[in-house]
């Protein structure tokens, strides 16, 4: 009898290989944080011995989602990018907290957010924690939101010049290239040999960055082997910024820099001329698609469909909470798999499983874990979800798959596993104070929009709803 650390029996295996192999009647062994057996149940009873052993009849267990774009910190804002255009949301709601977001924010949103994420079946989270801000280690925030709730963080350190802001959107910290480069010396070293947390490089946008900061970014990720994620033709903009200025458009400034790269994310990838897919195609660059904030803030519909037949890697991502407002994982599933259909009025477009695909394997490729994330096989990171479909939103079940991406909701996500570790069990989080963590939240973005005076108004009349009443 081998021992290990964890079994799941008696289930079905949504397993994500190269077969895309569905195992009925079949059990998964962990020993510590990773998956050493699947096999027929009564195969993996017979030959492992574990404490704990989770019965999976009648669910389906699928590899943990990876979200390729997200900013936790925005949870505390979610609800004030009510219809409004990017840059009207960008300066009278996100730039403007930001002048006045305190740490204990930032980890009461980033903790709320991780938990969210993890309702949702992701298990690995690409964060983008702004840089422009009111005071230091707001980074560090997200960093403990991440160790507190278990969930798998990537955390992406930013660096934005803010003297070219508009006054009002302006900030306290104005940091320099140096400080940034110090700071990042200083979490590589903290995060060093972390299990679960680790660093990337989030560049700018084009117009807060110049062509010698982009060159001297890439070069440090190199030396240090880190990803980079930026946000890149989310709108018109950037390109119209780029051509003004340079006389190119942005996927020629990046590309001229050097900075584009199989290690490079792009979120958003909205606005693409056939120079830009080209440059796209050539650097091999990995993509994050974010359908609901694409929508909430009419950016536009991304050519996911063209991304995909040139052999790029695209992943999903939620976006920050001020654009979406959630970080429910399964909305953005099914709306990636609904909206191509209709932008290009073909059903045969973006398929259930080519999306499943996305949030799953291919988001692993993007965040650069294919060898550890993404599918359900021994050797890899034992990050998945016990999917339970005996729900009124999900009978009848046909298949786990069609009934995963159209017919789910954050309740089916029963029992979550990162790391080995068991984080969510039968819907109640084991490690953090969910009660705690939605009056924490409420209670803290609350402050911060009297403090900034950010709020939304319904027929002309204010409206702030305030801390909930705690029970004695
Ligand atoms: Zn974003």
């Amino acid at each position: 009898m081998n021992n290990v650390t964890l079994i799941v029996k008696d289930t079905t295996l949504v397993t994500m290989d190269r077969d895309l192999s569905i195992l009925e009647g079949h059990a998964l062994a962990v020993r510590d944080s990773r998956i050493v057996a699947l096999g027929p149940s009564a195969d993996i009873l017979a030959a492992y011995a574990s404490p704990v052993v989770l019965d999976g009849r009648d669910r389906f267990v699928f590899p943990g989602f990876i979200n390729t774009h997200t900013h936790l910190f925005q949870n505390a804002l979610k609800g004030l990018g009510r219809d409004l255009r990017l840059f009207d949301w960008l300066d009278n709601s996100v730039r403007k907290a930001l002048h006045e977001i305190r740490s204990v924010d930032v980890y009461n949103a980033a903790v709320a957010g991780c938990l969210e994420n993890i309702r949702s079946g992701v298990t690995t989270v690409l964060d983008y924690m702004y840089a422009h801000a009111s005071e230091s280690g707001l980074d560090d925030a997200v960093v403990r939101a991440f160790e507190r709730t278990g969930i798998r963080g990537i955390l992406g350190r930013a660096h934005t010049k803010t003297d070219g802001f508009p006054e009002p959107a302006r900030c306290p910290i104005n940091e320099t290239e140096d400080m940034f480069y110090a700071d990042v010396d200083r979490l590589r070293a903290e995060l060093n040999g972390h299990e679960t947390v680790s660093l990337a490089l989030a560049p700018g946008i084009v117009w807060d960055m110049d062509p010698d900061g982009y060159r001297r970014l890439r070069r440090y990720a190199d030396q240090h082997g880190l990803r980079i994620t930026m946000h890149l033709d989310e709108t018109p903009e950037d390109d119209s910024f780029t051509r003004a200025h340079y006389g190119i458009n942005t996927a020629e400034l990046l590309d001229q820099t050097g900075v584009l790269g199989e290690d490079f994310i792009g979120a958003h990838l909205v606005h693409l001329d056939s120079t830009t897919l080209e440059i796209f195609g050539r650097r091999k660059i990995k993509c994050s698609h974010n359908p609901v904030s694409n929508l909430l803030l009419a950016s536009g519909v991304a050519p996911v469909p063209t991304l995909k037949r040139m052999g790029l890697d695209v992943g999903l991502g939620t976006d920050g909470a001020a654009s979406n407002d959630t970080q429910n994982m399964l909305e953005v599933i099914k709306l990636a798999a609904i909206v191509h259909k209709g932008f290009h009025q073909d059903p045969t477009i973006l398929n259930a499983v080519d999306v499943l695909k996305m949030a799953t394997i291919e988001g692993a490729r993007v965040v650069g874990r294919e060898d550890d994330l993404g599918s359900l096989e021994v050797g890899k990171l034992a990050d998945f979800f016990l999917f339970d479909p005996r729900t009124i939103a999900c009978v009848p079940v046909t298949d786990p798959i069609t009934c995963l991406v159209y017919s789910s909701n954050p309740t089916s996500v029963q029992t979550v596993v990162i790391h080995g570790r068991i984080v969510l069990q039968d819907g109640v989080f084991c490690s953090t104070d969910e009660t705690e963590a939605v009056y924490a939240l409420q209670e803290s973005a609350y402050h911060l929009r009297q403090r900034v005076g950010l709020g939304n108004t319904i027929n002309g009349r204010p409206v702030a709803v305030g801390p909930f009443t705690r029970r004695a």
